[in-house]
C-alpha cells in the first residue's frame, strides 16, 4: 500500500471503485463521489475512497492519522478527516470504523477498513422513507421504532423505568403544521417539550435550530461564533431594520 499516488494510480483506483459501484452499489443508491470537483481538484471523499481501496480486495486498515497525511497532500489545512466515517454510514460505503462496528474486523479506535465494494454498509437505507397520511403505515415503515433512539412500541421505555414506549407523532419542523411530510414517530420521551428548539431530519436526527433563543443559553464562545457568521452574511448591517 503506497503512501503516495500519482495522478494515474488515482485514476486507475477510482476507475475500480466506478466499475463495482456501476455493478453492486448504483442499486442500493450509495452515492459515488465525485473524483474532482468543479476546479478540477480531487474531491476529499474521492481520495480517502481511493486510498482506502488500494490493493483491492486485500484492504488493509488504516488509521485516521494516515488519512489525514494523505488527504494533506491536496489539502494541507486539513486536520481531521471525517470522510471515512461518513462515506460508510451515511453514503453506504462499506467501511468499517473502530470504535462502531467491529463485526467484521478487528479495529480499534479511529482505525478504518473497506470490508468490500460489493455490498453497502451493513445499516444503510439510500432510500428515504417515503410520508404517508397513513399513520399505522408511517410506523411501520420505520419499523414501528422512534425515528431517534429506536425504541420499539409496546417495549419498555429503557430511559424510564416501568414505562412501555408509545409512539407519537412528531414534527420534523416544529414551525410548520403536524400533517403528512412532516411527521416522523418519536417515543414519549424524544418527543418532549425540549424537542420545539429543533429540526429533524426524517431519520430523527438534529439538523437544524428552530428557536432561535437557543442561542442565548449557548456558551459564549457559540454567540461569538454564531455573531460572527452573521455578521458576515449581513455585512455588519442590522438586516431588520
Ligand atoms: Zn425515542
Amino acid at each position: 500500500m503506497k503512501k503516495q499516488l500519482s495522478n494515474n494510480e488515482i485514476k486507475n483506483l477510482y476507475k475500480t471503485i466506478c466499475k463495482y459501484h456501476r455493478k453492486y452499489l448504483n442499486q442500493y443508491e450509495v452515492k459515488l463521489p465525485r473524483l474532482t470537483n468543479a476546479r478540477g481538484n480531487y474531491t476529499k471523499d474521492a481520495l480517502v475512497l481511493v486510498y482506502l481501496v488500494q490493493d483491492y480486495p486485500n484492504t488493509r486498515k488504516v488509521s485516521k492519522g494516515e488519512l489525514t497525511q494523505f488527504i494533506r497532500q491536496y489539502y494541507p489545512e486539513v486536520n481531521d478527516v471525517q470522510q471515512a466515517r461518513h462515506l460508510g454510514a451515511q453514503k453506504g460505503w462499506f467501511i468499517a470504523a473502530g470504535g462502531r462496528d467491529n463485526r467484521d474486523v478487528i479495529l480499534s479506535r479511529g482505525e478504518y477498513k473497506l470490508i468490500t465494494l460489493k455490498k453497502p454498509y451493513p445499516a444503510f437505507h439510500g432510500h428515504r422513507i417515503e410520508q404517508t397520511e397513513d399513520w399505522e403505515e408511517l410506523k411501520k415503515r420505520y419499523g414501528y421504532r422512534c425515528a431517534t433512539c429506536g425504541l420499539i412500541e409496546g417495549k419498555p421505555n429503557i430511559h424510564w423505568p416501568n414505562t412501555i414506549t408509545r409512539l407519537q407523532k412528531a414534527h420534523i419542523n416544529p414551525n410548520l403544521p403536524l400533517e403528512a411530510g412532516n411527521i416522523i414517530p418519536q417515543c414519549q420521551k424524544c418527543n418532549r417539550a425540549d424537542r420545539n428548539n429543533w429540526v429533524y431530519d426524517e431519520r430523527g436526527r438534529v439538523i437544524k435550530l428552530s428557536n432561535p433563543n437557543i442561542i442565548k443559553r449557548s456558551d459564549k464562545e457559540i454567540r461569538l461564533k454564531v455573531y460572527k457568521i452573521l455578521y458576515e452574511e449581513f455585512k455588519g448591517v442590522n438586516p431588520n431594520e
